[in-house]
């Protein structure tokens, strides 16, 4: 070999060996755009870009610190959490609630005629508040779709909150 092929060769080896140094330094690094940190063991994101639940890997969803899919396990979860499950005694409370308001309601405002519930049961219950839907017949217009929101003291006692026509 002379000595031209030996230099051209040891000039390929070295530019293979810092492109190879240069490749392993940003494999290291976050993919998260613009981030320089390295990433966390398991991952293609840093700590700060990595979704927070245990042992998940995948990237943070804008704006929260959980990735997409632990954003929506998390959601389910609290409103399973939320859910109230009222007995029969509770529902009837809750109607003798509505019917004392509705009944004010109608004392105070002399266009309303009536207020119907529609259904037996909530159309929603949360701890967070129970909703009921309703109509409410006026003298100027006979079918106004309502919806009632009820909420349970701490007591566990119910208050009616409002009554809110739906498309206002
Ligand atoms: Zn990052
Ligand atoms: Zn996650």
């Amino acid at each position: 070999m002379d000595k031209k092929k030996i230099k051209i060769s040891v000039g390929i080896i070295g530019i293979l060996v810092v492109l190879l140094i240069i490749f392993a330094v940003y494999d290291n690094i976050c993919e998260f755009g613009g981030c320089d940190n390295f990433k966390s063991k398991g991952s293609n994101y840093c700590e700060d870009h990595k979704c927070i639940a245990d042992g998940c890997t995948a990237k943070k969803s804008p704006g929260s610190n959980y990735c997409y899919y632990h954003v929506e396990e998390n959601a389910k979860k609290y409103e399973e959490e939320d859910r109230l499950e009222l007995s029969d005694s509770q529902i009837e409370e809750i109607k003798r609630a509505i019917k004392e308001y509705t009944d004010n309601l109608m004392e105070k405002q002399d266009n309303i005629l009536a207020v119907n519930l529609l259904g037996d049961v909530p159309s929603s219950a949360y701890k967070t508040g129970i909703t009921f839907n309703c109509n409410v017949v006026r003298t100027d217009s006979d079918t106004n779709l309502a919806t009632i929101y009820i909420v349970m003291n701490s007591d566990g006692s119910f208050k009616v909150q409002s009554l809110m026509y739906d498309n206002q």
